[in-house]
């Protein structure tokens, strides 16, 4: 029996034209580092996506399924080109501007990017690239910064606003069907080289609507969003889609991504949520220390990427600011879990539930898979690596224009679910808590040790700033931990004193006997801690390390 319901697709021109009616007055506002930053409405950043995609379709000649990447940082032209390209039936390709330049090169090749928009602030970036970018036959500027950088090219240069400027602010955006592709995100290639995940209109649409839920970011046209996570990391976590749905106004921090001007963004603009990988809000905490200003205008902030230190947790609600953990990657679009505890809990009860990676949405269905490849059950105690599938999860990763979908089996288990490499354990009221990544943990006589654990525990010392712990081979145990610790100013701990801390909190045969003291854990292009170089790091003899007795 069939319904009687309509069958209107979900695509991103709905999201678009939606939030250009209905939410009108929203905002978008750009901090440009200047006395006043740059504002523009949901309905102004409607006209001229529409301008945009005449633009590309008129005068670049872009087509249905033609590749567009934007070069950008979080701004209002980049929310622009988000609902543009997707909405004209083109595919919307973010470049991370952090990854290493022959991964961009790969990524823009396989790709067959066709267009770049690029800020004028990066085309240094840009330009030493485009001798080995054969697809790329346009690259459109906006924003500040010397575009000599392109002279000589062989590409056609154009200017974002002279392009814009006169064309009609509507467009009959084409009824597209749901399933197509509507914008394409590259891994950052922590192994091999990167696979690139390509989102759905109803994938994104689906996702968007859940981003909103109360049981997610669940906020409304009353709130404004901080947006840190950048808009080349995962569709920065679905908030430039959310808040068209809803009317929730963004804060887009452009290119001044450092702690200062971060506070000071949210001393004049009083955004009410933000959402950031962890190693900003340690950043921004430092900042803090040394320069205190009110930021509990923010009254709840997402943090993941990577595991959330309970210590920040702290550090942050005594700053007025609820933090709740989520979890997700580029192939979970990426809303996997968030971590709100269960109704009808207070204070310390909440706690546990806090510090874990959170609770599966509907869209979202997690199972555990142990060593020997049995499912696990959800006790709390048995851990396994995560695998999950739903609506707004890759099944393949792009295979090029002529290529099938790839599906290495490392990455999709026969059943079609996606193999996350991540390890962890599931409690009987459904609570994800990861221990670590597969590749992360730490082999040691035949036990595992979680390296996060051990960050956890050591960040959690007053004196230290950051640590980072990684397996290193070891003749008797196979492997054991290497902690590696960035101490505050003027610590006086010394390696024994870490040691004694962390036996606090930690058994004792998992406390690592070798330690060395960094100016800075390396960070991978979207913030995390780069285990991979520090591993190479030791192997090459670069650290000085000190073994305890
Ligand atoms: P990359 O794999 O290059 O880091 P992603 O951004 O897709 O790119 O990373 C996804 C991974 O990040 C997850 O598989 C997980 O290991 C880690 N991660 C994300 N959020 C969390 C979290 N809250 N706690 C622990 N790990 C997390």
């Amino acid at each position: 029996m069939y319904s009687t319901m309509q069958d209107v697709p979900l695509l991103v021109s709905r999201i678009l034209e939606h939030g250009r009616k209905v939410h009108a007055t929203s905002t978008v506002t750009t901090w440009t580092g200047e006395a006043e930053p740059h504002r523009r409405t949901f309905a102004e950043v409607g006209d001229r996506a529409a301008q945009l995609a005449h633009a590309l379709r008129d005068e670049l000649g872009v087509r249905p399924d033609d590749r567009v990447a934007t070069l950008m940082w979080n701004n209002a032209e980049h929310v622009e080109a988000y609902f543009a390209i997707p909405s004209m039936g083109s595919i919307l390709h973010t470049l991370n501007l952090r990854l290493p330049v022959e991964q961009l090169v790969f990524i823009v090749n396989h790709a067959a990017d066709r267009v770049v928009i690029a800020n004028g602030s990066l085309l240094p970036l840009l330009a030493p690239l485009l001798p080995h970018l054969p697809t790329v036959e346009h690259v459109v500027v906006s924003g500040p910064g010397d575009r000599s950088a392109l002279d000589g090219l062989d590409v056609r240069v154009h200017d974002y606003e002279e392009l814009l400027a006169g064309r009609a602010t509507g467009y009959a955006w084409p009824e597209l069907d749901e399933r197509q592709a509507a914008a394409m995100c590259y891994t950052s290639g922590t192994t091999g080289d990167p696979k690139g995940v390509v989102y759905s209109h109803r994938s994104i649409y689906l996702h968007s609507m859940q981003v909103n839920m109360t049981e997610s970011m669940g906020l409304t046209d009353a709130d404004t969003t901080l947006v840190v996570v950048p808009q080349f990391h995962v569709n920065a976590w679905g908030l430039p889609h959310a808040t068209f749905m809803t009317g929730i106004n963004m804060l887009m921090p452009d290119r001044f991504l450092q702690p200062g001007p971060l506070a000071e963004m949210i001393v004049a603009e009083r955004p009410t949520h933000a959402a950031a990988v962890p190693t900003i809000w340690q950043g921004l905490l430092a900042e803090l220390a040394a320069r205190p200003r009110d930021i509990s205008c923010m009254k709840n902030v997402t943090i993941g990427g990577s595991a959330c230190p309970p210590s920040l947790m702290e550090a942050y609600d005594k700053l007025g600011v609820r933090v709740c953990h989520a979890w997700g990657m580029t192939e979970t679009s990426p809303l996997g879990t968030m971590a709100h505890p269960p109704h009808g809990l207070s204070g310390e009860e909440e706690w546990p539930y806090r510090i874990t990676q959170g609770r599966f949405p509907a869209g979202v269905e997690g199972r555990l898979i142990g060593p020997g490849g049995d499912e696990l059950p959800w006790d709390g105690e048995s851990a396994g690596e995560l695998e999950v599938r739903g609506t707004w999860i890759a099944g393949a990763y792009y295979g090029g224009a002529d290529g099938e979908p790839l599906r290495p089996e490392d990455k999709f288990s026969a059943d079609g679910w996606l193999k996350t490499g991540d390890v962890g354990v599931i409690s009987a009221d459904g609570f994800l808590t990861l221990t670590d990544r597969a590749k992360d943990v730490i082999k040691s006589g035949g036990e595992w040790i979680s390296s996060v654990e051990l960050e956890n525990a050591l960040m959690a010392h007053p004196e230290v700033a950051e640590a980072a712990v990684v397996a290193v081979p070891d003749d008797k145990w196979g492997e054991r931990p290497l902690a590696t610790v960035v101490l505050k100013e003027g610590a006086t701990a010394d390696y024994a004193a870490l040691r004694e801390f962390l036996g606090l909190s930690v058994a004792k045969w998992q406390l690592p006997e070798r330690w060395a003291l960094v100016p800075a854990v390396p960070k991978t292009s979207v913030g995390k801690f780069d285990k991979k170089v520090i591993r190479r790091q030791y192997a090459d003899g670069e650290l000085e390390v000190t073994k305890l007795a």
